[in-house]
């Protein structure tokens, strides 16, 4: 049988940004899927300045729109708006953009393959097997980046650190609808709603960081009603849930990786998960390369290139729990242009969480920034 260097489960970003590194660099990679590519997937595909800094190719092609501006509504007026002269946000749709990614990592030399449901998965002392209905690979490493019902989290992990948020989307055609990108802190508890401007229509969701939140459609149904009126004919309904918890959680040593939404690397504050994915995927690919080179153990090495990542994340769902608890705090401070600034940065380049902490200790009452943090 053939021994593969890497298995990835997954083909999204995270199993993108890892397969296409690891072929890259001439090592064997078989990039696994149950879906045929180009697939749906629930996501408002908006991609922060570090995510576009973060992929290894322009994704230009697939971008629909660029967004140099902000505007966050909260209960209270006049909303926020936030500016840039840089980008702060690409629009994509995942359809497109996950499409492109995979051409581009099949082109770096991974072989991508169609499977039916993974039944179990073994691990020894030389590597991992795994078994589908179709039958048996083997591979040196084994990477799950198959989302955030990962079965290859499940059939080798408990997990107990691993948790859930929810997001539900739409589109709706952009007669009348300005072209800024909104962040509404008004309508859900522990969340907000979305408006992303692409090219021939707008994203509208609903966001919630509660992992026992699901937002029916007609939930959403309501909240584009009372925002853009009754007539307006909203389409292609899903949700999901969006993996969390990496931050509170030390990855296991070993030959088996999770990364992305399966090892929880999404954002519990913004949602945001495609920067975790990609990052953790080409973390897992250094990981796995290392242990190829030098005998390196993978998963610890794993642990240690994500641990920044891992700490920014721990932080963030401190930061999440506190401002969805009392969110006018928070907003009465971004009305100052020192934090907006810096909730910018942090959001759209990655600004360093544990800085932006000593900001908001200093900016926030004493009581409210104790608890916040
Ligand atoms: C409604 C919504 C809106 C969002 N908006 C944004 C946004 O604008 N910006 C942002 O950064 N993040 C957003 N997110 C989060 C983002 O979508 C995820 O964090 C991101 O897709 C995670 O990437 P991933 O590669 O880990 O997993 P996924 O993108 O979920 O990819 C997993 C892949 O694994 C495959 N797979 C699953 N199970 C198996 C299996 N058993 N065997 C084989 N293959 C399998 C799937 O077919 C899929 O191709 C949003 C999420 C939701 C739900």
């Amino acid at each position: 049988m053939e021994q593969w260097d890497a298995i990835v489960v997954g083909a999204g970003p995270a199993g993108c940004a890892c397969a296409y590194d690891l072929a890259a660099q001439g090592r064997s990679v078989l990039l696994l899927d149950k879906a045929a590519f180009p697939r749906k997937k629930a996501c408002g595909g908006g991609l922060t300045a570090k995510t576009l800094r973060a992929l290894r190719y322009s994704v230009a092609p697939v971008v629909h729109k660029t967004v140099q501006r902000i505007v966050i509504e909260t209960r209270s007026e006049p909303h926020i708006l936030v500016r840039s002269g840089k980008t702060i946000c690409a629009m994509t749709v995942r359809e497109e953009l996950d499409a492109y990614c995979l051409n581009k990592t099949i082109e770096a030399g991974a072989r991508f393959q169609k499977i039916g449901r993974i039944e179990r998965i073994g691990q020894d002392a030389d590597g991992v097997s795994l078994f589908s209905v179709e039958g048996q690979w083997r591979s040196r490493f084994l990477i799950g980046a198959d989302g955030v019902n990962s079965q290859v989290r499940r059939l080798t992990q408990k997990a107990a650190w691993f948790h859930r948020g929810f997001a539900i989307e739409a589109n709706l055609s952009r007669n009348a609808i300005r072209d800024d990108l909104v962040f509404d802190f008004a309508p859900v508890p522990r969340g907000y709603g979305w408006v992303f401007p692409r090219r021939d229509h707008v994203n509208i969701g609903l966001y919630s960081a509660e992992h026992t939140c699901s937002f029916d459609k007609g939930r959403l149904a309501g909240y584009i009603a009372a925002r853009y009126g009754r007539d307006a004919a909203a389409e292609n309904f899903i949700g999901q849930y969006l993996g969390f918890g990496a931050g509170e959680h030390v990855p296991l040593p070993g030959r088996i990786l999770l990364v992305g939404d399966a090892g929880g690397f999404a954002d519990p504050l913004t949602g945001e998960g495609i920067y975790g994915a990609i990052t953790s995927g080409q973390a897992a690919a250094s990981a796995i390369s290392a242990a190829l080179d030098h005998g390196a153990d993978a998963g610890l090495t794993f642990a240690g290139l994500t641990a920044g990542l891992r700490g920014n994340l721990r932080i963030t769902e401190r930061v999440a729990t506190s401002f969805y608890a009392r969110p006018e705090s928070g907003f009465r401070a971004m009305r100052m242009p020192f934090v907006r600034n810096a909730v910018l940065k942090s959001y759209a380049e990655g600004f360093n969480l544990f800085r932006l902490s000593g900001i908001v200790r200093r900016f926030l009452p004493a009581a409210a920034s104790e608890r916040a943090l």
